[in-house]
């Protein structure tokens, strides 16, 4: 490798390596240092390539008021299983298909866009749950603008809907609520916007400024005007984004096509992607060869929160990933190796992540961090109120624990989705973790602390609160 990048001969390489007293093969992987003295050696220049050089070389367009425009917004449906969250996106989708296009199929890429009545464009993510979305979150690429929550009229607030309103909430995304299935029988939507109340979320009929609609994904009640309140909440957000730069986006999905080869549903964030472009995603690097949209046609370009497949990647990506275009081969090539190895170095490493003492640490760096933020599942109800209560109190008006999150029950994976994201610590009381979520909690480095006694884990909590106060003194 090092070889090819200096045009020189392995053969020499790895001879002047054995010079130096390195008995070593052409595949075998030598240090940065050793690597080093090898290129001037051969009397090429050393570039070490860095996090900044490749934020260097991202970020070095500015964008200037006049060439930012408005963007459509992008939308992830949450809320309880079985509360309508995939027919609430068949029926938004398929209301929206002009009759007779395609036969009216849609070509399944993890995202689609509508056009309201009115003419807005609407992005919808089609992975609904949340789990995509805090997994997204986890690795840098926060997409969404606005959050629907659906609750089942039949049913009311549930567990999940409970986690779904935190994870809105961690991520400081604005919520519309979509009470679905009211043409049931026993649909009770003010039971909906009563319980909402317990967890904060006032909705407009409660004189609160959430924006709450009835409607149902099987009649396709009221969809039109969920959709006029998605316009209505993307207006006061204001969204822009400057087509005429390089374009930006984050993976959705993405696979390896038999066919196609590396397959990527990426979303535009920013600026314009177009056939040609070279570019990097994550540890992966690509020249554009094809975009396909979400009517399953090929089209020229993409521009702000338009999804598109694109082919011609050199790997797969995973979902989360940032794509950015960039101008040479020879760039891309040099930003995806230095991830890939620097990806190597953190997995290495891993194991060492978010514990209440590097929480700790990190307070001492910034002196910002006055949250200690912490997830807190417990066997009963009554403890999970009673802890998080005792948290609460903890603190005061310079540092305070914010519990993210509370339930009962097992820890999940979904907890720890949501502790990587806001690098927090989860607390269990009497409860234990899933083998999923001690797998993914190990490999993202997420601190899992169990405790059989609520004063032992209110101590612990006082204390890194506590350290957190010396630390900003
Ligand atoms: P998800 O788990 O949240 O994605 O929920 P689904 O979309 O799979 O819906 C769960 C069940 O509720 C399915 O049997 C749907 O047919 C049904 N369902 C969804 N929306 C409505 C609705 O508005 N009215 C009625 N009556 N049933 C619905």
């Amino acid at each position: 490798e090092l070889a090819n990048r200096m045009a020189e001969r392995a053969v020499d390489v790895v001879k002047s390596l054995m010079n130096m007293g390195m008995m070593v093969t052409q595949n075998q992987p030598i240090d940065a240092d050793t690597a080093e003295l090898i290129i001037e050696e051969f009397g090429h220049k050393v570039v070490r390539v860095s996090d900044a050089d490749v934020e260097d070389v991202i970020t070095s367009v500015e964008d200037k008021d006049e060439e930012l425009v408005t963007r459509p917004p992008v939308i992830t449906v949450m809320g309880h299983v079985d509360h309508g969250k995939t027919s609430l996106l068949d029926a938004i989708r398929k209301s929206k298909v002009v009759a007779g296009e395609a036969g009216g199929i849609t070509q399944h890429i993890g995202a689609y866009q509508v056009e309201t009545d009115d003419g807005a464009k609407l992005t919808f993510l089609d992975t609904p749950g949340h789990a995509a979305f805090t997994s997204m979150r986890s690795r840098g690429a926060q997409v969404t603008d606005i959050v629907i929550l659906v609750v089942a009229a039949d049913d009311a607030v549930m567990p999940q809907t409970i986690e779904a309103i935190n994870h809105a909430k961690a991520a400081k995304v604005p919520m519309i609520v979509a009470i679905n299935k009211i043409d049931r029988p026993d649909a009770d939507p003010d039971k909906v916007r009563t319980d909402l109340l317990q967890h904060e979320v006032i909705v407009e009929k409660m004189s609160g400024d959430v924006l709450d609609v009835e409607v149902s994904a099987i009649t396709g009640e009221g969809l039109d005007t969920l959709l006029e309140s998605i316009a209505l909440q993307a207006e006061i957000l204001d969204l822009k984004a400057n087509p005429k730069r390089q374009a930006q986006g984050a993976v959705i999905e993405a696979q390896l096509d038999i066919g196609r080869g590396p397959v990527a549903t990426v979303l535009i964030q920013t600026g314009t992607l177009r056939k040609g472009d070279i570019f990097v995603v994550g540890e992966q690097w690509g020249k554009v060869r094809a975009l396909i949209d979400d009517r399953g046609e090929r089209v020229d370009e993409a521009g702000p929160s338009v999804p598109v497949e694109v082919l011609g990647l050199n790997g797969t990506p995973e979902a989360g990933d940032v794509l950015n275009v960039v101008e040479t081969e020879g760039q891309a090539r040099e930003i995806a190796d230095y991830r890939e190895h620097a990806a190597k170095e953190r997995r290495a490493a891993a194991g060492a992540a978010t514990t209440l003492e590097q929480l700790m640490a990190k307070a001492k760096d910034d002196v910002n961090v006055s949250e200690l933020p912490i997830l807190v599942k417990a066997d009963v109800q009554g403890s999970t109120e009673a802890i998080v209560q005792a948290m609460e109190k903890i603190g005061n008006d310079e540092v305070r624990v914010r519990v993210l999150h509370s339930g009962v029950g097992a820890i999940t994976e979904s907890d720890i989705g949501l502790a990587e994201a806001s690098g927090a610590p989860v607390m269990g009381f009497n409860v234990r973790a899933n083998a999923s979520a001690r797998n993914t909690a190990n490999q993202k480095g997420v601190e899992i602390r169990y405790y059989s006694v609520i004063y032992d884990l209110v101590d612990d909590v006082k204390a890194a609160a506590s350290g957190l106060l010396s630390a900003e003194v």
